[in-house]
Parts: structure tokens; C-alpha cells; sequence
């Protein structure tokens, strides 16, 4: 420990670590009631100023506030008061008759002090929801939020502060520096959200002392669409998840493959639906959200520039506006390969639209490219939709539909290899920030001690019995 005595984070570190065995050891009752002054502050107390937080910081509607914050994260506290009781048991498990006279068991023990990284685009979901998950499994948490989005994150400091002592859960503001500083301790568990290069080195630092990570990471969510599909609900669906916070989802969609003799029809459904979500004139629109920071608009920008130096159509959209961080919906064909918006994940309010002429063709496009955290099928026919999923990989997928997988607490929620590690999500969060302790209580006499040394021709004997019979 006296290596990190000089890291501005040790004291803060030191005394949760002397606190972790407190909090681990908390009841059912007090981790509930801990829960509880969560929500309470979140639901009632700062609801307001969460709202107002999240409209300076991304220009978010009240409604998309309410929907994929607060609602989020009071229905991940609910969850977990629901089942924790059933989490926190003892596991039993079968003993096998070679181990006669003894049983077994695993249960969750919390696994310590743990560091939450969040990102900017859910500032009060991805933070606390993660924190929901620590906090019933009986941890002690720093939490590291974005810099992007500074009215939340003080917002978020404040909240923590009200409702929880420093040596349970406390939170640090800062730039990556902080996050490069608070990597370097030697955690029990770091859950990170982010981008996957932020998460190859969060990774990196993890290893440095064998600390267990939970990446969430993003990337390219492709969505195919097939002939049979019902283009109309489709379009409506692929506009609402596309366009929800202005693309700055990790699971919206992030481009979409769609038969070829159907994407005149996809294109004038889109335009529709665009309009009557966001009018004509979207930038009036008090639906549509802004892009975070001058940064990611001149990214999303120069994604534009580059479609239309390469010759690429702007099917609908396509207006920038620099001062107030605005990108209009906009939907893109004919894109070359080279073109950026193929390379990286988007993370903003445009959608390629690229065509196959056979699903095994689109197949082979998804599989060049890194593991999706989202992957979505639209179709009516089963067989399509069984090919689609069992010749690729993703975190998660909706048939039929988009982003709503994340929102269903029972289900595990993460990605896979380069869109992240591991789950979250109700029990799978829970499980996450848990250490599963195997105990094995012996009652009588075994019957291994029979075959303790000396070895004789006997033992060799009972051992390869044991070997034949248990
Ligand atoms: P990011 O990786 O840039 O930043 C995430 C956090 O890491 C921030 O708190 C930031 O301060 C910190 N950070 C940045 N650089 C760092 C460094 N060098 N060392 C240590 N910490 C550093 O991500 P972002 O821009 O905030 O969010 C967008 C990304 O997050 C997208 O890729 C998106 O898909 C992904 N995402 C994933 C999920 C999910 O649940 N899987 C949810 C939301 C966003």
C-alpha cells in the first residue's frame, strides 16, 4: 500500500478499504435502505435538477429524461429490492458421494472497493445504475463521471454527497487524468463504461494489480432488414432508436443492411416518420436532442464532408448548424467503403444505409468487422432471422425492434470481445460487483481422509474405485 501513499486519491481509497468489511457484511435491511435514500434523492428530492442538468448539458427533452434516466435507474433500485433477498442467499449444491460427509455452498460476498467510470451520454443512468448493482451486492464505490457533461456530473457529486458518507460511496470530478490517477489503486473491481479504446487501456491498468473489470464498451450495432419485413413499423422503429438523443446511444443503430429492392420504400417511410416525430424543421423541435461538445460535432461533421467527397446521396438531411451543436437527422447511401462512417462507431443522428442482394452477403459484411453490442433483425421469416443470429455475435439483439433489450432488468446487458466484458443489469449486476466464495462444510469423518499417507497397495486400490464408482 505505501507505493500509492503519493496518489491524490490513497486517503479517499484507505478509507473505504477500511470500511469495505462493514458494508459487506450489510443485511438485506440496510443495503435496501441504502437503496432506498437512492431513489428517494433521484425520484423526488433532485428530479428537477436533473432535468435542468441534462437540457444545458445535451439539450435533452424532458420526456427522454424521464424515460431513459430516472425511469431507468428507479427501476433498476426496484428490481433490486424485489429479488435482492433471493441474491444474497446461501447457494446450495450437490456434494459428491466422494466427498461423504460434507456439503457445499457459494455465496455472493461483495468483492470490495470498487471504481465506476461513466460516460457522458446517459450521465445519471450509466452512473448510478451501475452503482444500484454495488450497492446490493455490499460495496464500497468511487465514481469517476464524465467531464463532458459538467451540470450532471456536479449534479451527480451532490446527490452523492446527500445521501451517502465518503467511506461508502464517494465520487470524483475531473478530466481522464482523474481516471488515470484513480486506475493506478489497487480496486476489487473496476466497472467502466466508455469507448473500447478507453476500456484497452482501463484494461491494461486493471492487470497491473489483477483487478476484475467490467467493460462496457460500444461500436457499430448493425440492423438488417429483409423483404419480408413491415417496412412502415420499421422505419418508425429504426427513427426512434436512431434519433433518440441524437444518436448518442451505444445501442442505437448504428447503420442498417437492408434488402436492396426495399430501400426506396424504407427511404420515403423514414421520411415520414421523421416528420411527424420532429417536424420539417427539426432544429425547432423541443423532441430532438444536441451533440455533447464542439468536439463530437466537428467529428460528425467531417463524417458528413467525407460521404459527399466521396460522392455518397444525403437521402434526407444532412443540415449542420456549428453554434447551437446541431446535426439534422440524416440518412446516407451510396457509401463507399472507405467512407468513415463505415469505419467507426457513429455515435450521432446519421444512419448509412447499405444494400444486399442475399442475407449470406450482409452476414459476411457484419463478420468483417468487430463484435456489435447490438445487433437488430427485422423480418417475418424465421428462418432468416435463426440464420442471422446463429452466424453472428453481439452483445444483445431485439427481433423486430431496437434498444428496448436494454430496459428489460432480467435480461444481462454488455457486449462481447470489442464491445465489452462482461454483464450488468439486475442479477447480472449484481453478480458483476460479487465474489462467488465456494464453501464446502464438513460434518463427519470423510471419507477422502482414507486415503491419506502413508499410501499403501490398498489406497491405490480404494483410489482407482473412487475413480471407477464416483
Ligand atoms: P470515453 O471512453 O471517451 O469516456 C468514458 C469515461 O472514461 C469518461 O469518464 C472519461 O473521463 C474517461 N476517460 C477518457 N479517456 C480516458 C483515459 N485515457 N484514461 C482513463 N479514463 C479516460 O467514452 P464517452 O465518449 O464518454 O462515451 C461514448 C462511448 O461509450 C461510445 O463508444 C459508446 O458506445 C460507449 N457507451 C457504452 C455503453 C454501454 O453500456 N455499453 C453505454 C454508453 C456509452
Amino acid at each position: 500500500m505505501t507505493d500509492f501513499k503519493d496518489n491524490p486519491h490513497f486517503q479517499l481509497f484507505l478509507r473505504q478499504k477500511n470500511n469495505q468489511f462493514k458494508v459487506g457484511k450489510g443485511t438485506y435491511s440496510q443495503r435496501v435502505k441504502r437503496l432506498n435514500l437512492l431513489q428517494r434523492a433521484i425520484e423526488f428530492t433532485y428530479r428537477e435538477q436533473i432535468k435542468e442538468a441534462l437540457y444545458k448539458d445535451l439539450g435533452k427533452p424532458v420526456v427522454e429524461t424521464e424515460l431513459t434516466e430516472i425511469y431507468q435507474i428507479i427501476g433498476d433500485i426496484k428490481h433490486a429490492k424485489q429479488y435482492l433477498h433471493k441474491w444474497m442467499r446461501k447457494q446450495k449444491v450437490k456434494t459428491p458421494l466422494s466427498m461423504l460427509g460434507s456439503s457445499s455452498y457459494y455465496i455472493y460476498e461483495s468483492k470490495g472497493v470498487c471504481l465506476i467510470i461513466s460516460p457522458w451520454n446517459f450521465p445519471f443512468n450509466l452512473t448510478f445504475g451501475p452503482l444500484v448493482s454495488a450497492i446490493a451486492a455490499g460495496n464500497t464505490v468511487i465514481i469517476k463521471p464524465s467531464e463532458m457533461t459538467p451540470h450532471s456530473s456536479a449534479l451527480m457529486a451532490k446527490i452523492i454527497e446527500d445521501v451517502f458518507s465518503e467511506d461508502e460511496v464517494a465520487l470524483v470530478q475531473g478530466k481522464a487524468e482523474v481516471s488515470t490517477e484513480l486506475l493506478k489503486l489497487p480496486f476489487n473491481h473496476i466497472f467502466f463504461t466508455g469507448s473500447p479504446n478507453v476500456g484497452k487501456i482501463v484494461m491494461t491498468a486493471a492487470a497491473k494489480n489483477l483487478t476484475s473489470v467490467t467493460l462496457e464498451l460500444g461500436g457499430k450495432s448493425p440492423t438488417f432488414i429483409d423483404k419480408t419485413a413491415n417496412i412502415d413499423m420499421v422505419a418508425k422503429k429504426i427513427m426512434w432508436g436512431k434519433f433518440m438523443n441524437a444518436g448518442q446511444i451505444c445501442v442505437s443503430p448504428d447503420y442498417v443492411l437492408i434488402d436492396e429492392s426495399i430501400k426506396a420504400k424504407f427511404i420515403e417511410d423514414c421520411k415520414k416518420w421523421l416528420k411527424n416525430f420532429y417536424t420539417e424543421q427539426p432544429e425547432h423541435s423541443e423532441s430532438y436532442a444536441r451533440i455533447v461538445t464542439q468536439k463530437h460535432f466537428e467529428r460528425l461533421k467531417s463524417h458528413i464532408k467525407n460521404a459527399e467527397s466521396l460522392n455518397a446521396t444525403i437521402e434526407i438531411g444532412g443540415k449542420l448548424d456549428s453554434d447551437t451543436k446541431y446535426i439534422e437527422p440524416t440518412l446516407v447511401s451510396n457509401l463507399k467503403e472507405e467512407a468513415s462512417l463505415l469505419q467507426d462507431e457513429i455515435f450521432g443522428p446519421i444512419l448509412p444505409i447499405l444494400t444486399y442482394s442475399t442475407i449470406d452477403e450482409a452476414i459476411d459484411y457484419v463478420n468483417s468487422k468487430e463484435r456489435p453490442l447490438a445487433l437488430y433483425v427485422y423480418s417475418k421469416n424465421k428462418s432468416n432471422t435463426k440464420k442471422i443470429i446463429e452466424n453472428t455475435r453481439a452483445g444483445g439483439t431485439c427481433i423486430n425492434n431496437n434498444v428496448i433489450h436494454y430496459a428489460n432488468h432480467h435480461l444481462p446487458f454488455g457486449g462481447t470481445n470489442n464491445s465489452g466484458i462482461g454483464k450488468s443489469n439486475g442479477f447480472f449486476g449484481f453478480k458483476a460487483f460479487s465474489n462467488e466464495r465456494a464453501i464446502v462444510k464438513q460434518h463427519t469423518i470423510g471419507v477422502t481422509e482414507l486415503l491419506f499417507p502413508p499410501y499403501t497397495d490398498l489406497k491405490e486400490k480404494l483410489a482407482r474405485l473412487t475413480i471407477k464408482w464416483f
